[in-house]
């Protein structure tokens, strides 16, 4: 049996098109057979609020013409309309926090400001050049690539640290997403030390590690490390920006998170347990 998809994005989203809908996303749900999925949109701000942890390191917020305010009423309506539609899914609510550890008071007035299940802690940008950058390709193209990969986690470890408004650690090597060609094989192993830092702060509170189906899959090796980090819970989150993707590569995904040593959990709708 397939988990429930803790990670979805819809139109709600500022990076998501107007087309994917709830309610389809809903609709792929059903037909996959899948529990319950949660709307984790996109919580990203374009400059610091007021006494924000990021505001006190002296850099600033790069360029992000595209990021636009959560819609926390529209969201929460539309939600509450597609569980009615939809009463044989569970549906929870969400946000991605991206950054929550350096937009700590932006973050916090969305969840006050709404009523959420799941939260996505996210690390999409790192410092660069005085400035908080995206990680992409451009960003690849500017520094080594096992330099940046690094970084990403030396800040991934500071954001797990220093913040505890989510639950679940999305995606937790996003940056190998861009790992450049002419760079050869992105290998896990060369970053094993970063990884299981990372994964002792998280197993050390008690949160869940997500398995990232947009991302490039995890072998099993990678999931046993959270697992020896004394890891309790792993999500499996498709990552999905349109209805179609919702559920994508899950049965592959479970097969990995049991052959790393998880079972299901207390239900059909928990996360998979040690
Ligand atoms: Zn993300
Ligand atoms: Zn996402």
């Amino acid at each position: 049996m397939l988990p429930t998809d803790n990670h979805v994005h819809s139109r709600w989203s500022w990076d998501t098109a107007a087309s994917s809908s709830m309610e389809l996303a809903c609709a792929r749900a059903v037909e996959l057979g899948l529990p319950g999925l949660a709307f984790t949109e996109h919580v990203d701000f374009t400059g610091w609020h007021t006494d924000d942890a990021g505001s006190h390191r002296g850099h600033t917020v790069g360029s992000r013409p595209h990021v636009q305010p959560f819609d926390v009423d529209g969201y929460s309506a539309d939600l509450a309309r597609c569980r009615e539609v939809f009463p044989q899914l569970r549906i929870l609510s969400g946000i991605e926090a991206g950054e929550p550890h350096l937009f700590s008071n932006g973050v916090a007035e969305v969840l006050r400001s709404g009523d959420f299940d799941r939260v996505l802690g996210s690390l999409h940008a790192i410092e660069h050049n005085g400035e908080l950058q995206f990680v992409d390709a451009a960003l690849f193209s500017q520094l080594d690539p096992n330099d940046l990969i690094r970084r990403y986690f030396q800040e991934l470890l500071t954001l797990v640290e220093s913040s505890s408004v989510f639950g679940v650690l999305a995606h937790c090597d996003y940056a190998r997403r861009y790992w450049p060609a002419s760079a050869g094989d992105y290998r896990e192993d060369e970053f094993e030390e970063a990884y299981r830092a990372v994964f002792r702060a998280l197993a050390s509170s008690g949160r869940a590690l997500e398995i990232n189906t947009r991302s490039p899959l995890a072998s099993v090796e990678l999931v046993h490390w959270w697992w020896q980090a004394g890891g309790d819970a792993v999500s499996f989150g498709s990552d999905a920006h349109d209805p179609y993707s919702v559920g994508n590569r899950f049965a592959v995904a479970v097969d990995i998170v049991e052959a790393a040593g998880f079972r299901p959990g207390r239900d059909r709708f928990d996360f998979w347990r040690r």
